[in-house]
């Protein structure tokens, strides 16, 4: 423990005692407090570039990337022109604009399968509304997730695998009545054949089955070609549909997300995160006669205050079309987060600890694991008090990853090579403090 007068954190500290007495735990959103690695989360003035500076003045490599919207660092210039010149004119007005459709021409034009889409202000309203849009598509009420996927917090997401061979999901979450996690099944990620049996079982009732394309919020888990096809054939077969949850892939993976990456087939595709380049946009989209059920055109009911806020809408488009302006972008990113991983799997090996590196583009995960993590029963057995070592090994070394094992670390653009080899040397010496006692 650091004792107060050296500790290098005194305003974090304060702030965190002040806001645990306005925010439960202290924030806004869980992952935030540090929960899972202990110690006092820093509070952060600002950023810039590939760096977030703390209330105390530290400067970190910023890793979380704000859990993935800022593909190309904080403050990119045409970003912030845009958003200044949307601020000029009005930040809200409960009534079409201009600025809606300027970046729903791009979301189709990335995703040719989404002719037709719907703002939202979360990727948690998104994946929310898709699966009420395809239950009313289908008149069908269960649905389908994958365990260790992470949807938002809607209430039929936040639904954990059931013990043994039951896959009717229990609620991951106090607040969740068992009814409606009833109406929630779970499959094991990367598993075709154990999706092919519950579809066996339950498949003229299910409405839809959503999944991670790559997964992110168990760690990084890359699917198998096979898992990809099946999610297709068995959807279609059975007359569900097929959402993809693109809230942290899309515009990240590829222009087209992981979509395009895959070859994959979507019924309805969600999104956030990038789409709303640093403020709050989610999306849902998919083929005309799917997304005219919704209303004012349909039946099914979903609105929002400030959705399609013209803020929001200029800074995603100036995000897409930055992204568009800076040649290689996307190979850029590929080979960062293919260097980062050889570097740190290189650093681990050196020190000895054990770790499995799952990269994927500009998606990453250290874990510490000795064999491959496929899902999310291999990915739990990770060594989660080596990882809380590891991770304030990093963050005294100025580098800030994501606070907890099952999280992926996002590359952006402002990270070049000379930061990740800063990076993988910072590793070096955290790695070889798991093993120090
Ligand atoms: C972050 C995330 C969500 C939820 O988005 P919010 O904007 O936090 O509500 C949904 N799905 C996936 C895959 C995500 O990564």
């Amino acid at each position: 423990m650091t004792s107060p007068a050296n500790d290098p954190h005194p305003r974090s500290r304060e702030l965190f005692a002040r806001s645990r007495e306005r925010f439960p735990g202290g924030v806004n959103s869980p992952v935030r407090a540090f929960g899972a690695v202990g110690g006092t989360p820093r509070f952060v003035r600002r950023a810039e570039g590939a760096y977030v500076y703390d209330a105390d003045g530290h400067r970190y490599l910023d890793l979380v990337g704000s859990w993935g919207p800022m593909i190309l660092g904080h403050r990119h210039p045409a970003v912030e022109r845009a958003i200044a010149e949307a601020l000029a004119m009005g930040t809200s007005f409960g009534a079409p604009t201009e600025r809606e459709l300027e970046l729903a021409d791009r979301v189709v034009e990335r995703y040719p399968l989404a002719e037709r889409l719907r703002f939202t202000n979360s990727g948690t309203e998104a994946t929310m509304s898709a699966l009420r849009v395809a239950r009313g598509a289908t008149g069908r009420r269960l649905i389908v997730k994958f365990a260790g996927g992470y949807h938002g917090h809607a209430d039929g997401l936040l639904v954990a695998a059931g013990s043994g061979a039951v896959t009717t999901g229990v609620p991951s979450s106090a607040g969740v009545p068992a009814e409606v996690a009833a109406l929630t099944l779970v499959a094991p990620y990367n598993d075709a054949q154990a999706l092919g049996q519950l579809f066996a079982a339950h498949g003229d009732d299910v409405a839809a089955v959503i999944v991670e394309p790559v997964a992110g919020n168990m760690g990084v888990v890359e699917p198998t070609p096979a898992f990809l096809r099946a999610l297709r054939e068995t959807t279609a077969r059975h007359g569900a549909l097929l959402v993809v949850d693109e809230v942290m892939t899309g515009f990240r993976l590829a222009r087209g997300g992981a979509i395009e990456r895959y070859g994959i087939d979507a019924d309805l595709v969600c999104w956030g995160k990038v789409i709303g380049g640093g403020l709050p946009v989610g999306a849902y989209g998919g083929r005309v006669e799917v997304m005219d059920l919704v209303s004012p055109l349909g039946r099914v009911y979903q609105a929002g205050t400030l959705s399609g806020n013209p803020l929001a809408m200029a800074a995603g488009a100036a995000t897409l079309d930055a992204i568009d302006a800076t040649p290689g972008l996307y190979a850029g990113l590929e080979a960062a987060g293919e260097r980062l991983a050889d570097g740190l799997r290189q650093a681990a090996a050196d020190a000895g600890v054990p770790v499995v590196v799952n990269q994927v583009g500009s998606m990453l995960t250290v874990f510490f694991n000795k064999d491959a993590v496929i899902d999310m029963e291999s990915a739990s057995r990770a060594d989660t008090e080596s990882f809380a070592r590891w991770f304030h090994g990093m963050l005294r070394r100025g580098v800030w990853w994501p606070p907890s094992q099952f999280e992926a670390a996002f590359l952006s653009a402002a990270l070049d090579e000379n930061l990740i080899d800063e990076l993988v040397t910072a590793a070096t010496a955290a790695f070889a403090e798991v093993t120090g006692d």
